[in-house]
């Protein structure tokens, strides 16, 4: 195999030298043949793995219709799909983007805007926590406030506040007469799987009720499904204003979405905000194919099962390998792995196996698998992680020999 690929691809991702050209279901097949089990799904995209066959179905049969008509009209594919978001959350609408970053935008703005509209256009800032992603526009990184990703892209956005996750005491002292929001990840995904307290985001729920602010989830990872919900806040039952989706949303097509109560969205009136592309059509008939699916009867309680399952599973393979494994955390499906040896070792071992899985911080590797595994790929799963494991555990030095 050879080491470099020469690319005209702008080369900012670490990409593994592994192509695929098919999958079915929680199987990706290498360009080479190559079975791997997966347990990335694309970053937590392919909720119901690839090639599900309703999903084929319905975008097919909407891409020899329509694709795009644009916003100047109305799509009644989007206004199915919206009524049918706000059926299953707290929300009375919806607008739809083409990425993650892109609902986030929508949510910061319509923060602003809502207390502009109602008079105290200084309140403008938002509180956000240390460890968080929202994504990798300008704004979005702001929010987050990660330096690693904001050095060398000049001036950074203004009005984001960082308190430490987990600490509401901090929280508390950041808000002030400028503060328009709070903004979190009901779970933190790409800062490694954190679960806070669930007193910790009623706390966060109870000082924006105090001080008329604005609570925004950022459920682009944790909703559809993916924690056991089909969103997180369920789970928390500290219900948000305003919600941020996409990932698992088109099941691998891009789309995202931003949800809020209608008085959260008071400001938003015709003008304020739009997108060429965003809720077209072919883009709908993936949110709608993947709803049918997630709304049926039967399909939440699943993901339940198959989270239990599976985690008590990774237990007994973490008390196997304490020298590799140190923690087994999360919610639902969205697992962290906090690893004792370097996480990027641990990725690497368990693609050597066939199973994919993603780094995260905090010395995580994420398991984010389809939702629609069965107990088939959870054994076999743990099966290629323990072969993982025992490999790292041969390869370290041998522990106490030396003492
Ligand atoms: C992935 C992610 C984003 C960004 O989504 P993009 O589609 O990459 O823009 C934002 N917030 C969270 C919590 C995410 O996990």
């Amino acid at each position: 195999m050879s080491q470099t690929t020469s690319s005209h691809l702008l080369p900012v991702f670490a990409r593994a030298n592994l192509a695929f050209e098919r999958g079915e279901g929680a199987w990706l097949i290498a360009t080479n043949g190559e079975r791997y089990l997966d347990f990335g799904s694309g970053i937590a995209v392919n909720a119901l793995g690839h090639a599900h066959p309703h999903l084929v179905k319905a975008v097919s049969e909407q891409a020899a219709k329509l694709w795009h008509v644009s916003n100047l009209y109305r799509i009644p594919e989007g206004e199915r799909a919206a009524a049918r978001l706000c059926e299953a959350s707290f929300a009375d609408v919806v607008f739809f983007a083409n990425s993650g970053a892109e609902a986030m935008e929508c949510a910061i703005k319509m923060a602003r805007k809502y207390h502009a509209a109602r008079g105290a256009p200084e309140r403008v800032r938002i509180i956000a926590f240390e460890g968080a992603f929202h994504g990798r526009t300008l704004t979005t990184l702001a929010a987050a406030g990660q330096a690693k990703y904001l050095e060398g892209f000049g001036p950074v956005a203004e009005g984001f506040d960082h308190a430490p996750f987990n600490d509401l005491e901090a929280v508390k002292k950041l808000i002030g007469p400028a503060t328009a929001a709070i903004l979190i990840e009901p779970v933190q995904g790409e800062g490694g799987v954190r679960v806070p307290d669930a007193q910790f985001l009623r706390g966060l729920r109870e000082a924006c009720d105090r001080h008329g602010l604005l609570l925004i989830f950022d459920e682009v990872q944790t909703g559809m499904g993916r924690t056991g919900e089909l969103f997180a806040y369920q789970r928390s039952g500290v219900t948000p204003d305003i919600l941020a989706l996409a990932k698992g949303l088109g099941g691998g097509f891009p789309v995202g979405a931003c949800l809020a109560t209608a008085a959260a969205a008071a400001g938003m009136t015709a003008g304020t905000h739009g997108s060429t592309f965003g809720g077209n059509p072919l883009a709908m008939a993936a949110v709608n194919a993947v709803l049918d699916v997630m709304l049926a009867p039967g399909f939440i309680t699943h993901v339940r099962r198959t989270a239990l399952l599976l985690k008590q599973k990774l237990a007994a393979i973490r008390d196997r390998h304490p020298d590799i494994l140190a923690d087994v955390r999360g919610e639902g499906l969205l697992i962290g792995l906090k690893a004792v040896v370097p996480n990027g070792d641990l990725v690497a071992a368990l693609r050597g196996e066939k199973l994919l899985a993603v780094a995260a911080g905090d010395n995580v590797v994420r398991l984010l698998p389809p939702l629609i595994i069965g107990e088939a790929e959870v054994t076999d799963a743990v099966e290629r992680l323990a072969r993982a494991c025992a490999r790292l555990d041969a390869a370290a030095p041998m522990k106490g020999a030396a003492s």
